[in-house]
């Protein structure tokens, strides 16, 4: 893959009241997109904002030659969801995301369009100087770690938003039709070539982080359940350790009980609570199963695509082509 693939960058910034961002957000990262040797398109997407962020988004969209292109959603559906309905309607070659807070320097736009030229399907960036709170750097930390280990990719840095795809990577993710997703990982398991680099990160200036903390725990529930089933499974596995170990101290019961006489087994209650375990294990067992098919069952629901061919080479003419 060379530059002359990328005819067209599209930029994608999800908005939800942040009025007070968007002039600047939408200044800086025109600048940026300025610097840019091929055409560009600015999608903003307002996520039900119940400020005046949709009124703004029109208006700079409807001034003339305006790159800006608004795309308004009827109530607030979340990040990541807002950000695929930006997603359908872009027409680059390669999409860029980024927040609308300004902590992901617009700037660093240009650089991310250049390192995806050298041949990258998806560009993720890791934050140098996170300026978030104690406690959602360390989250976010374990989040990555489990992703880390989850998926065998070594990217660093999940949550930050500010990322390059290649057009048949968005494609492929809005063939997905799970309701609820975490965009970068989805686009990791289309991606064959990924790579990472550092970007800065500045403080939120106005307004406050839109996520609250249930709001966060949701996002996380997204994420575990984009990547994987499995904590479905894990409770057969949970299920059937307490079940053996209750079956065996039975049996160790019922031997020492032969050995060393009834006052030994203190009148049965050991047993007691060894037929307690076998029957709370049985349990386990049968709710795993149910996971099992309930795990099943969310796979076929979400219908993501089965298999994701990137390209076919074949030397007819013509046949080269990007196909999923
Ligand atoms: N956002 C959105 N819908 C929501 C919540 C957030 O579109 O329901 C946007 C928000 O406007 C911002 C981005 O998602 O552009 C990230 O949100 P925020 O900065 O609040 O998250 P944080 O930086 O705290 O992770
Ligand atoms: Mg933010």
């Amino acid at each position: 893959m060379t530059d002359q693939d990328i005819k067209k960058v599209s930029v994608v910034i999800p908005v939800y009241n942040e009025q007070e961002s968007l002039n600047e957000l939408i200044r800086r990262t025109q600048a940026a997109c300025d610097t840019l040797t091929v055409d560009y398109e600015i999608l903003l997407v307002d996520d039900g904002s119940s400020d005046r962020s949709a009124e703004m988004l029109t208006a700079a969209a409807e001034l003339p030659g305006s790159k800006v292109v608004a795309v308004l959603l009827n109530r607030n559906y979340g990040q990541h969801s807002a950000i695929m309905a930006g997603f359908s309607h872009v027409s680059g070659d390669l999409i860029i995301t980024l927040d609308a807070d300004l902590q992901n320097p617009p700037e660093e736009i240009p650089r991310l369009v250049a390192v995806a030229m050298e041949g990258y399907d998806v560009v993720g960036t890791v934050r140098q100087n996170r300026q978030d709170s104690w406690f959602r750097k360390f989250a976010s930390q374990m989040i990555n770690r489990l992703i880390q280990r989850t998926t065998g990719k070594a990217m660093g840095d999940y949550g930050c938003m500010l990322r390059a795809y290649r057009r048949h990577i968005i494609d492929a993710m809005l063939h997905c039709h799970e309701r609820s997703t975490f965009i970068p990982i989805l686009a990791n398991t289309f991606a064959r070539r990924a790579t990472e680099i550092p970007v800065m990160h500045a403080e939120r200036e106005f307004g406050d982080s839109k996520y609250s903390f249930m709001r966060l725990i949701n996002l996380m529930y997204d994420l575990i359940t984009c990547l994987t089933t499995t904590p479905l499974r894990l409770l057969s596995v949970f299920g059937s350790i307490i079940a053996l170990s209750g079956f065996a101290i039975a049996v160790l019961l019922v031997v020492m009980r032969l050995f060393l006489g009834p006052e030994w087994s203190a009148e049965g209650v050991f047993m007691l609570f060894a037929v307690l375990f076998i029957f709370v294990g049985a349990q386990f067992v049968g709710m795993g199963l149910l996971g099992e098919y309930i795990g099943r069952i969310y796979n076929d629901v979400r219908a993501r695509p089965r298999y994701f061919i990137q390209r076919v080479v074949s030397n007819n003419a013509d046949s080269t082509q990007d196909k999923q």
